[in-house]
């Protein structure tokens, strides 16, 4: 399928299309991280200036993504209300096809959603429970961890690499002090 324009259809006061394509031509090749989940609809105002076809409107899909913090796959609707582009007619009898610059457009507003909510809390990085959706005594640890070297500073412990380690060793006391 593609989105296909006819130049010698459009009167001199412009015209007005909208209409949806099957998801099938965002053609995102093999990557998981990112599927279609609808179709692509477009709402475009389609003007002829002299030889030039001028489009603006708006272009949206629902994309299934993966979080990047949590492995979730969730939906969102990504959207361009602001779609504008230009391209030459020489001929005002061969057709035109936006079906690149619809995909560009999509693809390109891929990159505004990266989690999957802003509040995401990620997976442990000890036990890698998913801590939107369960919590487990990681985090207590952590905390314990963190009052039992008040005086460190915290975000040099949080970033040096060896938080993981740390909490692994205090583990089993841990454990232990808690049965
Ligand atoms: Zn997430
Ligand atoms: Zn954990």
């Amino acid at each position: 399928m593609a989105v296909i324009i006819e130049p010698w259809r459009i009167p001199p006061e412009g015209s007005h299309i909208e209409g949806e394509e099957p998801c099938d031509i965002l053609d995102l090749g093999d990557t998981k991280e990112i599927t279609p989940s609808g179709p692509i609809r477009y709402s475009l105002d389609l003007n002829l200036v002299t030889h030039e076809l001028l489009v603006r409107g708006a272009v949206s899909a629902k994309v299934r993504f993966t979080c990047s913090r949590c492995a979730d796959r969730f939906v969102r609707s990504v959207k361009d209300d602001a779609f504008f582009c230009e391209r030459p007619v020489e001929n005002l009898h061969a057709t035109v096809d936006l079906t690149d610059e619809l995909r560009e457009t999509i693809i390109l507003a891929f990159a505004n959603f990266p989690v999957c909510r802003e509040t995401c809390r990620g997976l442990c990085p000890v036990c890698g429970v998913n801590l939107n959706k369960e919590s487990c005594g990681c985090k207590a640890l952590e905390e314990e961890h963190w009052s039992a070297f008040s005086g460190l500073d915290r975000i040099e412990v949080k970033n040096g690499g060896t938080q993981t380690e740390k909490v692994k060793k205090s583990n089993p006391d841990a454990q232990k002090k808690r049965k």
